[in-house]
């Protein structure tokens, strides 16, 4: 047998001497040095008046290497894409190029104000017009609007143009079909804008059942939320068919592009008969994501849905220079305040020209290769249900280790030892118990090559001792936490024992 590959710790450095910095105070400490005063000492009871305050409560005093020990300890104790793999599927957790944070932080950009004149704003106008430009040629559509903050506020964004368009024909649709294998994000969406949800089923091959959508199709329907790849990483083959049914009935084809990483520089949705779609700025066009910033959901439409955008919208003025425009009889009105959230602009842009239309291509290519060369990996170590060739993400079940009683999240956890973040469990839902794992194009081989060992030898623990592997992580500071109560009762506030 091969010998198990080393557990790489995920967290590192467990101090006896760590505990909280409140613990650790002792009167007297400081963490600063100030030179003797050279200027007269000011009254500071008069300076303050009654705001002085001379209790300072438990404010821990500490030394400056303790202060720094602390906060250094501390940011060991998360994972990061910068400590290694995080193949949580549907997420997209590539690298963050150095170089988007470099300009991001560009005095002129990073300190821009929104109500700065127009005149004056010409740099950050660019950046707006030409990340529009590049992401309108990505798409293959005519139209987009970068304003909404995330994918899900692009989604609420889209089907609000779809509202709009359906009333300006006099016939408010009520209904939006969405599959089964959609991401939770999208019946959630289009509950929120006020359409009824109708569930499409997938077929054995995990693609939209066209028969099913042609007869569950009619002139009630508003528009179909198609996820392309969709949350098995298969891609729509059928794709011109289902625009066709759709647009047959007068219907819209929605794409939730949060997948585009696995078509950028390959295909175009303008191209395949979708109307509008939202994309993930963080995800597809690397900027942080999942606690390291904001996100950006900017939502892409072909003409017939442009004078629904929302408010201000990019122009280019009659002499040359750049401005918003605001009057837009038909506009849906402004979905955030101000612009968007213009840093992930500003990355996004700055990841989009570094690599190019070439390295765009490449980038997509090698996120595909990436996801098969793991499932070729784990082939026969993990059920795979559905046999259609995958794009940037493979779906895995736990057919197999659940016969010894453990379940994807049991495998999960067990991977937290191997110094791995977990892939994305129980997701999509028509996968009981999914391991969805999605590499993209920032890994190595060496480094997929140790989490395929990593998971093989998983599979091979479950098989000799499943209850190691239940009781996992066996590494990290804390073992299972309540994650429902972490999230509903978090606690915020240290309180002295
Ligand atoms: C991430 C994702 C979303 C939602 O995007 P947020 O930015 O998290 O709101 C929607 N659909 C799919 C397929 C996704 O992967």
């Amino acid at each position: 047998m091969k010998p198990r590959p080393t557990i790489r710790k995920a967290t590192t450095h467990v101090n006896q001497n760590e505990g909280l910095i409140f613990e650790k105070s002792s009167a007297g400490k400081a963490a600063w040095r100030l030179p003797p005063l050279d200027v007269p000492e000011v009254d500071t009871a008069k300076l303050l008046g009654s705001a002085e305050r001379k209790d300072l409560g438990h404010m821990p005093e500490v030394s400056e290497i303790e202060i720094i020990r602390h906060f250094t300890r501390m940011s060991t104790w998360n994972y990061a894409i910068d400590l290694g793999m995080y193949p949580l599927g549907s997420c997209t957790m590539k690298y963050n190029p150095r170089v988007n944070e470099v300009v991001s932080r560009l005095d002129g950009l990073a300190n821009g104000h929104p109500y700065q004149p127009e005149r004056v704003s010409q740099g950050a106008l660019r950046i707006l017009k030409t990340l529009s430009d590049c992401l309108i040629e990505i798409t293959g559509m005519d139209a987009i609007t970068l304003q909404p903050a995330a994918g899900a506020h692009g989604e609420f964004t889209g089907l609000l143009l779809v509202r709009a368009h359906h009333q300006s024909k006099g016939h408010a649709r009520k209904k939006i079909l969405i599959p089964d294998s959609a991401h939770g994000t999208n019946p959630a969406t289009a509950a929120t804008v006020g359409y009824a949800v109708e569930n499409l089923k997938s077929n054995s091959q995990g693609m939209v059942d066209v028969a099913a959508l042609a007869s569950q199709m009619n002139e009630d329907v508003a528009a179909l939320m198609l996820t392309n790849p969709n949350t098995l990483g298969v891609f729509e083959q059928e794709i011109h068919k289902i625009a066709d049914i759709m647009h047959a009935k007068g219907g819209l084809l929605y794409m939730d592009g949060a997948n585009m990483n696995a078509l950028v520089g390959k295909v175009r949705p303008g191209d395949f008969g979708v109307d509008l779609m939202h994309l993930n700025l963080h995800k597809t066009f690397s900027t942080p994501h999942g606690g390291g910033g904001p996100g950006s959901g900017p939502v892409a439409v072909k003409k017939i849905l442009e004078p629904y955008l929302p408010t201000p919208v990019v122009i280019t003025k009659p002499d040359g220079a750049l401005g918003f425009e605001y009057t837009r009889p038909q506009s849906v009105g402004r979905v955030r305040a101000f612009y968007g959230n213009f840093g992930m602009f500003v990355r996004a842009l700055a990841y989009t020209l570094a690599n190019g239309p070439d390295g765009l291509r490449q980038t997509t290519e090698d996120a595909v290769l990436n996801a098969n060369y793991i499932r070729k990996g784990l082939e026969g170590a993990y059920d795979l249900p559905y046999a259609t060739p995958s794009m940037h993400e493979v779906v895995f079940s736990d057919k197999l280790q659940a016969k010894k009683g453990v379940k994807t999240m049991d495998i999960a956890k067990r991977l937290i030892d191997y110094g791995f973040h977990p892939y994305t469990t129980a997701f999509p839902l028509i996968v009981p118990g999914a391991l969805m794992i999605e590499p993209t194009e920032s890994e190595s081989k060496e480094e997929m090559d140790l989490f395929i060992d990593a998971m093989k030898s998983i599979a091979e623990e479950v098989e000799e001792d499943p209850e190691m592997v239940l009781a996992a992580p066996h590494t990290t500071r804390v073992s299972r936490l309540d994650e429902v109560a972490a999230a509903r009762k978090p606690v915020l506030r240290w309180k002295p024992s």
